[in-house]
């Protein structure tokens, strides 16, 4: 059974009237898991783990962390760009998504479950010491290293499923072969990055693949990417843990990104990946909500995620 992780801090995060990155996106996340009839796995409120503050600093830095905590302090302002609006609880948002993520990495290490952390703010677009595209820390690169350095974990494989290019999770890895980056993403679109053409560098190279869709693409040549392409990858890569940046934002409901996917495809690439899962890495899945704007989308989105990772 997939735990579900959240804590009622998500919801302080607060980005001002009109902004897509919007509290009820919990709400919705959560009615979706309900609905898959997961309600009884839903873990709130769970202790953050004491290796938090270390990862950010090891990923951010100890000044980036405290510029933000600084900011956040001082109350309702913008921080780094008009995209990032932060409040008095964004920083303890931001610093309980990472330490929820991590508290689930370690239950997927003891416990053998797949979780599913439901937070906000989401993470992929923050750079090493840059906010941007609704993001602060980058959760999943925190639990990627902490698998690595903490729970023997040699190969990690990300896969990143949001419309969006998660540039910040690239930039991260790109010259690295002990994380894998790949994502398929709407190209040419925010935030720029995620050529065809950038696969790593120096000895990352190779370990990152970008598989770029056209606006308007729906199921097919969605999961066409996911059967032919990711699945493959993995095959080859053989991680030890698989890491999901779960944004539900391709979804044809949804506001900002302009693809025509359905909630049905969510669960066929979900059940590829906790096949592949099973094949090279003890079934071991850790899933982290990223994007997904439109409320019933996302909503529905959750609910075949959540069944996909119960997936035997
Ligand atoms: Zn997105």
């Amino acid at each position: 059974m997939p735990h579900v992780y959240t804590n009622r801090i998500f919801h302080r995060h607060d980005t001002g009237i009109g902004h897509p990155e919007r509290p009820a996106r919990l709400d919705a996340a959560i009615d979706g898991v309900t609905r898959a009839g997961f309600a009884s796995s839903i873990v709130t409120d769970a202790a953050l783990h004491p290796d938090t503050d270390r990862l950010i600093a090891k990923v951010h830095s100890a000044d980036y962390a405290r510029e933000l905590d600084e900011s956040s302090r001082a109350g309702m302002r913008l921080f780094h760009s008009l995209d990032n609006p932060i409040s008095s609880a964004s920083f303890s948002a931001a610093r309980a998504a990472v330490g929820t993520a991590l508290t689930a990495a370690a239950a997927m290490m003891d416990e053998r479950e797949r979780p599913f952390v439901v937070a906000r703010p989401p993470g992929h677009h923050a750079e090493r010491l840059t906010a941007m595209g609704f993001c602060f820390f980058n959760t999943i690169a925190c639990a990627a290293e902490w698998l690595r350095e903490q729970a023997g974990i040699e190969r990690v494989f990300i896969f990143d499923f949001d419309v969006h290019h998660g540039n910040g999770t690239q930039h991260l890895f790109e010259e690295r072969d002990d994380v894998y980056y790949a994502s398929i993403h709407r190209y040419p679109f925010y935030p720029g990055t995620g050529a065809i053409d950038e696969i790593g560098i120096g000895k990352g190279r190779g370990f990152t693949r970008n598989i770029p869709l056209d606006a308007g693409d729906g199921d097919v040549k969605f999961l066409r990417a996911v059967e032919d392409e990711i699945v493959g990858i993995i095959d080859d890569y053989a991680p030890n843990a698989i890491l999901l940046s779960s944004g539900f934002d391709a979804h044809r409901r949804d506001p900002l990104g302009g693809m025509r996917v359905s909630e049905e495809a969510y669960g066929e690439l979900t059940r590829r990946v906790v096949e592949t899962a099973e094949r090279h890495a003890n079934g071991r899945v850790l899933s982290l909500l990223e994007g997904g704007y439109d409320l019933e989308g996302l909503a529905a989105s959750v609910a075949e995620h959540v069944r996909g990772m119960g997936h035997e």
